[in-house]
């Protein structure tokens, strides 16, 4: 036999057993959940969770700290300028195009906008069917997940609960392996009551007992013990002070901008001696926030080569927001420089995959897709920014 086909034959083989394992993993999401709501004594089904399985200190997000950069991070293993989905909703500046996720939108759905390849795209090349009950990025017409709901804000946790049973009962050979779960209720609150909130508590509490829910009838159909269940946040949230508007009306006088970004990071195209004037417009104004020409950005934040991002950036220090006269300001926010302890998710993860009773330091949320992958067998994507290696020791 020639080398050549040593080397075929050895890749049929990988690829017949990559995700043949009889195991299941839920990514379950609660948006906005901050990494020490966790510690507040509410969550008594995620603390059992954590008793069997493992613990991270937080869960890193990427910049900025916002639902939609996010959740496709960490389905992608890649920061938001490489897989482009840089803030909520934006334009491409070239073609005046936009990208927005609100209800009659269909904007949401066109494939252009998304890059890099999530798990479900991974696992859909390597014949693992998946499915999502809400993630952002998984509605598109070519690049979605076997099976996934339309996002309904107001769909009951029941009635994910049971998508996600029913999914789990399908035959085998339609059956996904890799399933998503998303809860928007902690954001909600987060931003409505602040953090630190009755009403936020009676969130978790909520959120808790749905997943004590999910865990029952997991055991009832037999599949408990073959399941990991990964649960992270995409961001946290920090109090902000009504007092704290910056007005940038001033600034922008006169200036002939487009922006992309959403409140605490704005970022503005301008061109020629006017961009200049406007930097320099900020620079002097600066109180409760920074600005930046886009080639100076921090490199820590991994936010410079798309030209998504506009020429000048403002981010708002924490506490801090941008006057908007259709917006107003609640009492929680997020957005803000991915190294603050309130911007900081959590991680907790349980199954046959991982370590009992194990607590580690902080992950980074980039690391969770080179993990997912670990965890169902699956070959990678290989341009990703996440590592293994720095996840790994969560795992058996
Ligand atoms: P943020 O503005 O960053 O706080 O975003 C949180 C909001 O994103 C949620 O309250 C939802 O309204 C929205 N959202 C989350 N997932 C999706 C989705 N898959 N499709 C559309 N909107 C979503
Ligand atoms: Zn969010
Ligand atoms: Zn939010």
């Amino acid at each position: 036999m020639t080398h050549k086909l040593v080397l075929l034959i050895l890749m049929a083989v990988q690829l017949l057993l990559a995700g043949s394992k009889d195991e299941y993993l839920i990514l379950i999401s609660w948006d906005g959940c901050r990494w020490d709501y966790l510690n507040r004594g509410l969550t008594p089904n995620i603390q059992n969770l954590i008793e069997s399985g493992v613990k991270a200190e937080s869960l890193q997000p990427v910049f900025p700290s916002k639902t939609f950069p996010n959740h496709y991070s960490i389905v992608t293993g890649l920061y938001p300028e490489n897989h482009k989905i840089v803030f909520n909703n934006f334009i491409d500046p070239r073609t005046e195009e936009g990208y927005r996720r609100g209800k009659n939108d269909s904007s949401i759905y066109e494939d252009k906008w998304y890059g890099g390849e999530t798990l479900w795209m991974t696992a859909k090349r390597q014949h693992v069917k998946s499915a999502c009950m809400f993630w952002p990025g998984s509605e598109t017409y070519e690049k979605s997940p076997d099976y996934f709901r339309p996002y309904d804000h107001y769909l009951s946790h029941q009635k994910r609960i049971d998508q996600i049973i029913d999914w789990l009962e399908m035959d085998e050979e339609k059956r996904p392996h890799f399933l998503t779960l998303y809860f928007a209720d902690a954001d909600d609150a987060g931003h409505k009551y602040g953090p630190d909130s009755a009403e936020l508590n009676n969130t978790l509490m909520r959120l808790d007992s749905t997943l004590g829910v999910l865990l029952f009838r997991l055991k009832k159909i037999g599949l408990y013990d073959k399941t990991n269940i990964m649960m992270v946040s995409d961001h946290g949230m920090t109090q902000i002070y009504e007092e704290n508007s910056i007005d940038l009306t001033a600034a922008l006088q006169g200036i002939n901008y487009k922006r992309n970004g959403n409140d605490p990071v704005l970022t503005f195209f301008v061109e020629g001696e006017q961009r200049q004037e406007l930097y320099t417009r900020l620079k002097k104004m600066e109180k409760g926030f920074k600005t930046f020409r886009k080639s100076d950005i921090p490199d820590r934040l991994h936010f410079k080569s798309s030209n998504l991002i506009g020429d000048i950036v403002v981010m708002a220090d924490p506490g801090y927001y941008f006057y908007n006269p259709n917006w107003k300001a609640g009492k929680g926010a997020h957005g803000f420089d991915n190294a603050l302890p309130d911007m900081q998710g959590i991680f907790v993860a349980r199954g046959p995959a991982f370590k009992q009773n194990y607590k580690t330091g902080p992950v980074k949320n980039i690391d969770i897709y080179p993990l997912m992958c670990k965890v169902l067998d699956l070959q990678p994507n290989s341009s990703i920014d996440g590592r293994l290696e720095r996840v790994s020791d969560v795992l058996r």
